[in-house]
Parts: structure tokens; sequence; C-alpha cells
């Protein structure tokens, strides 16, 4: 007997297990591995095995935002966090680990607890009743991955992501950019001025940046990628550009009914139509981020910043994220995920993890571990009270569930572009301003909650 069933042991159910057990809730944990089943990144049979990098990232918890994150886990007892000070490794201010011995750690603090039994086993359909948390990563073995798309429509579940890079809103140069949609086209969600912000490009312009795409070093695909049969729809730029010197112009980089206001004259008041175009699209609610459209690529993290920022108003850009194509089993969770993690229409069913659509070691725990502290409230019968969304946790909660941009949904890290801004703050000490009125939301959160004294 169990009061919650979490499946999946990796790193967002292995928190989430911790959690609730250390609660007093008495968890079956279900994990394939070591029970015949294997993914096609892991190695072992391990709990929380780290698939590829051995860090957590910076651990600066003064102005980075996923140091943030581990400010936030510590002060929830995070078993990731806690395992990963015993395996730590010298990493200068980044959080490395020996992968073996965390691995070994969260595996041991498991087993030794009373409340949680491992399972090792499968489960290939979603259960129909009993809280459940799924937490079965981006390798989501198919037959549970199709029970998933079942109950959320094919649609609502991708088995790749195709990521186009992410830029900062406030590194564009709007002196040489501007903001139209294509042929002034609106719809009821449409902004005033319009929906694209628009970089333009000269002939010369183009054509060096086309030979830029088609020479780029690319990240290769591994085999297990070209044998997900779900590739379709999602090619690369680079390959698209190698199609012929003109394929963009007339797909995602096309000019026409687009005109560039700094080129106005007599004869075109509105401006002229530039040879081509490079599209940025919002990315969320709060207008901080922009997708660059039609942009996903396999191209190497150094190739794109470097090409990249030779586009007219890019000069300065500053990533959130750059681009990628990986085998990925993510949810659309802004649209299929209420603000509580819950499956809209299966509400004993909340997600955690890579599967909700955040990325990355330390997101996907962090999720595990709010998903576990929603269920314990709703397990004890008390309401939830969010996190704030000033704080990493809250933030990357809100993006996931609701600010996301459902229609352009990708896996997303923690960044600053996910807070709620602070434009009166002078950019230079921005970072240190969102770290700190998360820090003192967090801890006015944990006071209000009964979670530590006002003097902790
Ligand atoms: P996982 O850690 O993958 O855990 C899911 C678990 O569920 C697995 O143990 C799996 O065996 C189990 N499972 C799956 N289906 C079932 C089933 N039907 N029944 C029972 N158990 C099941 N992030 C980084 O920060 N740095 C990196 O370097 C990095 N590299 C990555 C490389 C690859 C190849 C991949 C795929 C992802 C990488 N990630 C990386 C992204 C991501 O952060 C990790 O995948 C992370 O492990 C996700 O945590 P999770 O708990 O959601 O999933």
């Amino acid at each position: 007997t169990h009061d919650i069933h979490i499946i999946g042991g990796g790193l967002a159910g292995s928190e989430a297990a911790w959690q609730l057990a250390q609660r007093g809730f008495r968890v079956r944990l279900s994990e394939m591995r070591g029970g015949g089943d294997m993914t096609a990144a892991h190695n072992s049979e391990g709990l929380a095995e780290l698939v590829c990098s051995n860090s957590f990232r910076s651990d600066d918890d003064s102005k980075n935002a996923v140091g943030l994150l581990h400010h936030e886990m510590r002060a929830f007892d995070s078993i990731v966090m806690r395992a990963g000070e015993i395996a730590r490794v010298p990493a200068g201010s980044a959080m490395a680990v020996d992968r073996d011995m965390f691995s070994a750690e969260v595996q041991r603090m498991l087993d030794a607890h009373p409340n949680v039994t491992i399972v090792r086993e499968r489960i290939d359909t979603l259960p129909v009743s009993g809280s459940t948390i799924v937490a079965t990563g981006p390798l989501t073995a198919r037959t549970l991955a199709d029970s998933i798309g079942a109950a959320t429509g094919q649609d609502s579940l991708a088995f790749f992501d195709a990521i186009a890079p992410i830029v900062y809103r406030d590194s564009i140069d709007m002196d040489i950019c501007w903001i139209q949609s294509r042929w002034n086209k609106r719809t009821a969600a449409s902004n005033e001025e319009g929906d694209y912000i628009n970089c333009p490009m000269t002939k010369e312009q183009y054509y060096a940046f086309h030979e830029g795409l088609v020479t780029a070093e690319v990240t290769e695909f591994k085999q297990w990628e070209k044998d997900t049969p779900y590739f379709d729809g999602c090619m690369p730029i680079e390959v698209m550009a190698s199609r012929g010197v003109e394929t963009l112009r007339f797909g995602p980089m096309k000019p026409v009914g687009l005109d560039d206001p700094r080129t106005a004259c007599e004869e075109f008041p509105q401006g002229r139509w530039p040879f081509a175009v490079v599209q940025l699209r919002q990315d969320n609610k709060l207008g901080t981020l922009w997708n660059m459209v039609g942009f996903q690529t396999k191209m190497k993290h150094g190739a794109q910043v470097e090409l990249f920022r030779t586009i007219p108003g890019l000069k300065n850009a500053e990533f959130a994220r750059l681009g990628g194509l990986h085998r990925n089993t993510f949810l659309n969770s802004p649209l299929v995920l209420d603000r509580q993690l819950r499956l809209r229409g299966a509400e004993h069913i909340r997600f955690a993890g890579q599967i909700t659509g955040c990325e990355g070691y330390v997101e996907s725990s962090a999720v595990g571990l709010m998903a576990a502290v929603m269920a314990a409230s709703e397990l004890a019968g008390q309401d939830f009270s969010p996190l704030p969304d000033t704080t990493a946790m809250g933030a990357l909660l809100s993006h996931i569930t609701g600010d996301a941009e459902a229609a352009s949904f990708q896996p997303m890290n923690v960044n600053f572009g996910l807070f709620p801004p602070m434009h009166d703050v002078k950019k230079k000490i921005r970072k240190e301003a969102y770290t700190d009125r998360a820090k003192a939301d967090l801890q006015n959160w944990l006071v209000q909650h009964g979670k530590v004294s006002e003097a902790a």
C-alpha cells in the first residue's frame, strides 16, 4: 500500500519521492531500469543517473538563475542538492559531481527511507486512479508515451524538440530592427504595433549569411536519434539553406509584406521590403524572450552565436537559449497541465521533470520537488499556495504551466527572462536584483507557510 505512485526514478522522480517520504507519505517508486529495460542514454540501474555532463551548472546564487535554483532547492532540503554536496568535485563556481557517487547516494538515501518502496518495473499505461506523479523524462518508454499521447491528444506530446534560438528582447537593437506583422495582418491576440521583430538584410548580407549557414560546424545526430521516426517537419535551418541559395528567401527569411521604415521614401512611404529578413516572435507573456522564427538548428553553439550576431540588429544579442534538435518526449504543458502540474481532465495525475518542458538536470529536479510539495498539500487536504513567480522555481513553473506561448512551446532552462521584469533597475545590477528579490520572497513564503521561523 502506498499514498502516491511515482513513475520514473530519474532526477525528478527521485526528488519527488524524497520530498513526499520526508513529509510522511508512503511512496511507490517505479523505475524500469533494473527490471529488464534501459533507455538509449542511461548506462546503469542507478536512480538519478546523470546521462551526459556531470555538472549542475553555476552554483553562484548571487546573480545566476540556476545558482538561485540551487539555493531554493536547498531551502526545501532537496535530495539532489544533498547528494550533490556529498559527491561534489572541484569545478570553480560550478557545481559538478562524481556521477556514480551521486547516483549511489540518491539510491542509498531512498533505499534507506522507511516510506519509500522502489520497484523495478515498467509502467505501460497511465493509472486510472490514485495520486500519481509521472516523471519518466525525455526518453519515456514508448508504451507509456502512447498512453500519455492518448490522454493528452497526440498533438500535445512531442518526441523531438526543435529549438530555435531565443533572444533577450532588451539585447535587440531596435534602431536597426522594427516591429511589424507581414502585410500588417493581425488577430485578436495581436499587439498594437505588430507581432514580429524584423531584422533586415541587404543582398550582400544575405549571401554572406547563407554561406555562413552552409559551412557552419554542426553537431551530428546520434544513431538512436536518427532511428527515431518523428523527425519530419523540424528541418534545421542549415539543411534548408543547403537546398539552394534562394530557398530561405522563400521560406523563413522571406521579405514580402515587410516594409522597413528606415527605407521610406516618396515612392514607398511605408518603406521598402528588404532583400531578406530574420523574424523574431514573442516567446513568453512577459515579452522578455523572443525566438528566431524557423531557426531550429544543429549548428554547434559557438558557431550559432558567431553567425547569428552577424544578423543586422543582433550584433549584441544575448541568447536565453541556443538552437538544438534532440530526441525529447515532452508535453505541451501550457495547454494540458493546470497550474499545479495536474493533467487537465485526469487531475489525479501530475507530471514532473523534463517531460513537462523544462530542460536540464537542476530544472527537472526542481519541478519534481514542486510536484511533490503540491501533491503533499493535496494528500493532506490543504490548499497549496503557489510560490511567488519572482522565485526561480515559481518563474519556471509559471512558464511551463501558462506563461509560455502554447503554439511555440519548447523546453527551456531557467533564466532571468522568465522572471517578472525589473526595468527600473540598471541593467548592470539587474541579475543581483532578481536574485535578492527571489530570496526575500522565498523566505516570506517559507515563513508564511510555517516551513521556517522568521529568524531562520
Ligand atoms: P530522467 O532522469 O531521464 O528520468 C526518467 C526515468 O524514468 C528514467 O530513469 C527512466 O528509466 C524511467 N522511465 C521511463 N519510462 C518509464 C516507464 N514507462 N516506467 C518506469 N520507468 C520509466 N541536462 C543537463 O542539465 N545536462 C546535460 O548534460 C544533459 N544531457 C542530456 C543528454 C541526453 C542524451 C538527454 C536525453 C538529456 C540530457 N539532459 C541534460 C536533459 C535532462 O536534464 C536530463 O535528461 C534529466 O535526466 C531529466 O530528468 P527527468 O527526471 O525528467 O528524466
